[in-house]
């Protein structure tokens, strides 16, 4: 029989229900993987396998009572470093909230614990979710198993790493401008951005607020879709978060009928043309399969790049003055006042990414460059949101790439800032329109490397996206070709 942690997460899900497979068994499977393999990949920031296993025989016994919680109850999951959690650390990737133990879960996590669900530990990730490598992460930065010289994307890297590698069946990561979907279509996985407000925000720290959206990463779309269900909806502790009631999901509803959208402005210049090629072989399957295919243009697209970083470093500058030595994590030595204590600490605890943003967006913010930059970056904001208003009037959803290129080599880009961003190139307009937007498995490069196809569905519609996202499994199940590890 093949390894337990082989299985997709919906397929444990029936294993345990089934009581064929306990979660003890599965939950050890991944422990014994994480300490067999994580050496080579670096996933994880935090494990803690006695707890792990205590939550699986808890999840274990109650199934033998027939007191289930649910599809999640008992299957191990991972989370990204930046949700606040009671029993592990929460470090979010940094020196300057190290020792730091949150006093509460972040809403998201208290659904998973109230479903069930087995924490083995915390994911590695850049910074306060500032890179699109996890070179950027305080401690190390995390390998990508389809190629262990080579990055598994940012900033939910070690999340995506942990799937790729089985260590995990699932993991809540968050995507302010890519951090979900970029490390999934590096690493063969699914990673879900829901529309902004969907998955409450509170108790996960905090990196640009009017972009930072929480969301379920797992090996198939079918698997995320469980995990949405789970921490979806509205919660009085995050006032940005969406009172709507959750639309059913009709993850069996094919394509059919469906109108794609292929913006021009996501195909050729600037993207890898093996990336394309099997990115448009994704279409043409959903076209086989009953939709049709539009060209579209997005034509605003190029400017997503400097309005985002320009608004995401503006929040952070705000958002990260909170650490100051004095409310969270360390504090510099012999400070002779409190500036200089404020200084010593940021110097000293934040890394060289966070510095260089956080000067960026206090410079924009400044008076006399209000209007110049953050003012102009607002409007941009809305003219690239009507792009996607004027698409949805004639489609149904958006395809394109995920990331421009495959999984680059670690150290590759760490010296050119705008290298680095060039690859959220694709990512950034959903983030900043507010969308859903997910990236699935669309094959493997000549060299063996995994590429992502994104699908971009109109605000609210992560049902639709989910079900074309079921459909691409479907007639290209990429994502049972594992890493040779
Ligand atoms: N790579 C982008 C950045 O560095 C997006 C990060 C994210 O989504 N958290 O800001």
């Amino acid at each position: 029989m093949a390894a337990v942690t082989e299985l997709t997460l919906s397929a444990l899900s029936l294993e345990l229900e089934a009581g064929r497979v306990s979660s003890v068994e599965a939950t050890r499977g991944c422990l014994d993987r994480i300490a067999a393999l994580d050496g080579q990949v670096k996933a994880f920031l935090a494990v803690d396998p006695a707890q792990a296993l205590a939550s699986a025989a808890a999840s274990d016994a109650r199934r033998a009572q027939g007191k289930r919680l649910g599809p999640l109850d008992g299957v191990p999951l991972g989370l990204k470093d930046l949700f606040c959690t009671t029993d592990f650390p929460t470090t979010a990737g940094s020196k300057i909230l190290e020792g730091y133990r949150a006093p509460f879960d972040a809403t998201v996590v208290a659904r998973l614990r109230a479903a069930g669900a087995v924490f083995l530990g915390k994911q590695n990730l850049d910074q306060f979710g500032m890179g699109s490598s996890t070179e950027h992460s305080g401690a190390f930065p995390s390998h990508n198993p389809y190629a262990l010289d080579r990055t598994p994307g940012g900033s939910s890297g070690g999340s995506a790493a942990a799937l790729a590698a089985r260590f995990c069946f699932g993991a809540l990561g968050t995507d302010t401008g890519g951090s979900i979907r970029q490390p999934a279509a590096l690493t063969n996985t699914v990673g879900l951005k829901p529309t902004y407000g969907r998955l409450s925000r509170s108790g996960v720290v905090a990196y640009a607020s009017s972009l930072d959206c929480p969301g379920p990463m797992a090996r198939t779309a079918r698997d995320v879709a469980m995990l949405y269900q789970a921490t979806a909806g509205a919660d009085p502790d995050d006032s940005t978060s969406l009172r709507q009631a959750l639309p059913p999901l009709t993850l069996d509803a094919g394509v059919k009928g469906l109108r794609i959208g292929l913006p021009a402005e996501y195909f050729g210049g600037g993207i890898e043309p093996e990336v394309e090629a099997l990115v448009r072989a994704c279409a043409q399957a959903l076209e086989r399969q009953g939709a049709s295919l539009v060209p579209v243009s997005l034509p605003h697209t190029r400017f997503a790049l400097p309005t985002y970083y320009l608004l995401a470093c503006a929040e952070a500058s705000s958002n990260l003055a909170r650490y100051d030595g004095v409310r969270y994590g360390p504090r510099a030595a012999g400070a002779t006042s409190l500036k200089d204590l404020y200084e010593k600490t940021r110097s000293a605890f934040f890394g060289d990414e966070v510095k260089r943003r956080l000067l960026l967006g206090t410079f924009a913010l400044s008076a006399g460059y209000y209007d110049a930059y953050y003012r102009k970056a607002q409007r941009a904001r809305t003219v690239i949101a009507r792009d996607f208003t004027q698409a949805f009037g004639q489609v149904d959803l958006l395809l394109g790439p995920t990331s421009p290129a495959p999984a680059w080599r670690l150290g590759e880009k760490l010296e050119d800032p705008l290298r680095m961003y060039q690859m959220d190139a694709l990512t950034l307009p959903a983030s900043l329109a507010g969308l859903p937007a997910a990236s699935v498995p669309a094959g493997f490069t000549a060299q063996g490397l995994p590429v992502g196809a994104q699908l971009i569905g109109p605000a609210f519609e992560e049902a639709r996206v989910l079900q074309a996202a079921v459909a691409l499994e479907t007639a290209h199940p990429w994502h049972q070709k594992a890493p040779v590890l």
